[in-house]
């Protein structure tokens, strides 16, 4: 039987983040590229975003479609907003990878995938900014987990960069198995994704497990029926790709990052209600959390 080693305040309290000198500018305290959204979905990049900055991170490039950047750009005034050719479908054209490089080199922490479900997109996006600077982390979420399912072997080459945020759907789609399969053993499937791929691996569900090719797993408890919403992973992606800026390994930022939403879930769950609050309402209840486990 596998043991678990719990996310509680215990093991937050032996394993910091990564501080701030109170000298720091915001590129000392990391930028983050958040690659996301499409023309149906382009909130996934606000809440996505939004959450990074939430945790920490001290400065916000967003990559969205054409229609719909001039939006975000007026949603998220923080950010340096890029508006790329889009898809006949309103996704990202993964034409434009190249031009996204420059960008993702200057960023200590790149996120690719909420609210997107072009796997060719993700897929040739994700190669081509995993080519730039080997200093950067990672964290893939939606169509960026599922495009690698025929394509494992590329990720272990990048070992140690990357954090990937699945839910037993993407999971059962990017380990060729029945949702049903993971959901019975969701640990188990996690651990193969972490193994095949050298990510660390937060499987999503009413308890999030964390796993690693190396170490573990852990076993965050879950933040209550309220996260189950819309955007609620997006949040979640956000909030691991700020700590990463921050300067976070890719297993601290995922124990970590899942612990900081599974908390902010409890908190509203009292403040707003079990269930009804929004995945907009997450980012705003991270920096108190941040600061009680600082
Ligand atoms: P996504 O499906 O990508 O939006 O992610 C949903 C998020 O909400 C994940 O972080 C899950 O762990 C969490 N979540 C979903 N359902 C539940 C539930 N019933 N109880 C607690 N957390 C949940
Ligand atoms: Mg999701």
């Amino acid at each position: 039987m596998t043991t678990h080693l719990p996310i509680d305040h215990a093991f937050l309290r032996s394993s910091p983040l990564p501080s701030h000198a109170d000298a720091d500018d915001k590129n000392a305290r990391g930028s983050v590229l958040v690659v996301a959204g499409s023309s149906e979905v382009p909130g996934a990049a606000l809440l996505a975003a939004t959450a990074a900055l939430r945790a920490g991170a001290g400065k916000l490039q967003i990559a969205a479609v054409r229609s719909v950047a001039p939006y975000l750009a007026i949603a998220a005034p923080e950010a340096l907003v890029l508006a790329l050719p889009e898809t006949p479908d309103g996704e990202i054209d993964p034409a434009c990878a190249p031009q996204l490089q420059d960008n993702a080199s200057k960023a200590r922490a790149v996120l690719v995938g909420p609210g997107m479900t072009d796997e060719e997109s993700a897929h040739r996006l994700v190669l081509a900014l995993l080519a730039c600077s080997p200093e950067t982390s990672f964290v893939l979420d939606a169509a960026a987990v599922t495009s690698f399912k025929d394509d494992k072997a590329t990720l272990l080459t990048h070992k140690g960069r990357i954090a990937m945020t699945p839910h037993a759907g993407e999971m059962a789609t990017f380990l060729g198995i029945d949702r049903d399969e993971v959901s019975a053993n969701p640990v188990e499937a996690g651990q193969r994704a972490a193994d095949s791929t050298g990510s660390v691996v937060a499987m999503k569900g009413t308890s999030t497990f964390v796993c690693d090719p190396d170490a573990g797993p852990w076993l965050c408890e879950g933040g209550g029926i309220g996260l189950a919403t819309s955007g609620s992973g997006d949040v979640l992606a956000g909030i691991v790709a700020g700590l990463l800026a921050r300067g976070a390994t890719p297993l601290l930022a995922t124990q970590w990052g899942v612990f900081l939403h599974a908390e902010a879930g409890r908190r509203l769950a009292r403040t707003v209600g079990k269930v009804g609050y929004l995945a907009r309402e997450l980012p705003g209840e991270i920096p108190a959390i941040l600061q009680e486990h600082s």
